[in-house]
């Protein structure tokens, strides 16, 4: 019935690669007044209260400063992010997340004549985006217990993106190794998505002064508890960054509204309470964890905020769709090598306990 639909809808009036193209699913927005919602790695704390302080000054009583542009080089925020993390303004790019951050990075750095190199089982916007760029790519497997294997890079390539943490198995690699791979491709980009890096993985920025090939990929969206303002972040070389800005400038000028600029700026002046906000779920992502194996799951070793799990004994969908008639939404992937897994985000520890007591009372039902 839906494929009906869809096949329906195609239209001689589009282009040929809108035929071509398999967008991107994000997960679900359940709209239910009080899900469970273990799906999309939203951070479960909110935003430091200086972000509402900096978007209620903004607005002002009338909302006055809205009739005009925001600046389109959103000045300040980078700024105050290049300071944060002791770089000079010109190795600082931001914009409408971290995803079109990414989606730019493609265009302007990742597209040429060997092939692009990821992952086979890592973020599934990169085949996205190499299908809507026209990027040629080649899959890199992981090991058998999901791990990058940095000598499998050391090939002839266009360029390189990989996570750190890796998604969906939270998998980090250690910096040095990052460098290793970094050092080895002189003659390509290597982009490092650090969207989970803030849960316990190294940071790769203190290399950016010696690799000019180099490009950090950061969001505000997880560990900063912003996913709604929509911002994200390059640092790099200056002339990386330039590329970037190019693309963005032929694209859209202001991708950083009013609001999310001052939001952001805001968040990076609350250093305790982003630190406090990652402990918490750090040490739940250990509780949760426990509990999991405790139940029989065999759980990857996480530094992200998440866990990627997987039960011997009962099929990933079927529990999967049963968490979901209770409203607790977890992500199931139908992909090669991780059909049989889920990847959990970590909430509080009471949204951990529901969703513990939700697994024990299914598994003692039917198994596969
Ligand atoms: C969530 C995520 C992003 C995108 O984050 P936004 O800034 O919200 O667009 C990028 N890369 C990975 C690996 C992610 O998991």
């Amino acid at each position: 019935m839906h494929m009906m639909i869809e096949e329906a809808r195609l239209s001689r009036y589009w282009s040929d690669i809108v035929h071509r193209l398999t967008p991107y699913v994000p997960g679900e927005q359940p709209a239910l007044a009080h899900p469970v919602k273990l799906n999309t790695n939203e951070n479960p704390y909110p935003p430091s209260p200086a972000v509402q302080a900096a978007i209620h000054d903004e607005l002002g009583g009338t909302g006055e400063s809205l009739r005009r542009y925001p600046d389109p080089t959103a000045r300040k925020l980078r700024e105050t992010v290049a300071a944060y993390h002791g770089l000079a303004v010109e190795q600082v790019f931001a914009g409408n997340g971290s995803d079109e951050v990414l989606a730019m990075a493609f265009q302007a750095l990742l597209k040429h004549d060997r092939p692009l190199l990821f992952p086979d089982i890592t973020y599934s916007f990169y085949p996205t985006y190499a299908r809507l760029y026209d990027i040629d790519y080649r899959t890199v497997p992981l090991d058998d217990a999901f791990v990058i294997r940095i000598d499998n890079y050391s090939v002839p390539n266009g360029g390189i993106v990989i996570p750190n943490p890796n998604a969906p198995t939270g998998h980090a690699l250690p910096l040095a190794e990052i460098e290793q791979i970094v050092a080895a491709n002189p003659d390509s980009v290597v982009v490092i998505d650090e969207a989970y890096v803030d849960f316990g993985a190294q940071s790769a920025i203190s290399l950016i002064g010696r690799y000019p090939n180099l490009l950090v990929v950061q969001t505000v969206s997880k560990s900063r508890s912003l996913a709604g303002m929509r911002v994200g972040f390059a640092f790099g070389d200056a002339a990386l960054i330039d590329a970037l800005v190019r693309v963005k400038d032929s694209f859209n000028s202001y991708p950083l509204d009013r609001i999310a600029q001052v939001a952001v700026t805001a968040a990076y002046t609350d250093d305790a309470w982003f630190r406090d906000s990652c402990a918490k779920v750090i040490a739940s992502r250990e509780r949760l964890s426990a509990g999991l194996t405790a139940l029989g799951f065999d759980v990857v070793p996480s530094a992200a905020n998440f866990v990627f799990a997987r039960h011997d004994g009962y099929d990933a969908a079927a529990l999967s769709a049963k968490l979901r008639e209770r409203e607790i939404f977890v992500r199931h992937f139908r992909l090669p090598r991780i059909d049989q897994h889920l990847r959990i985000t970590i909430g509080t520890d009471a949204e951990c306990d529901t969703l513990l007591a939700a697994l024990h009372a299914l598994l003692d039902g039917e198994g596969r």
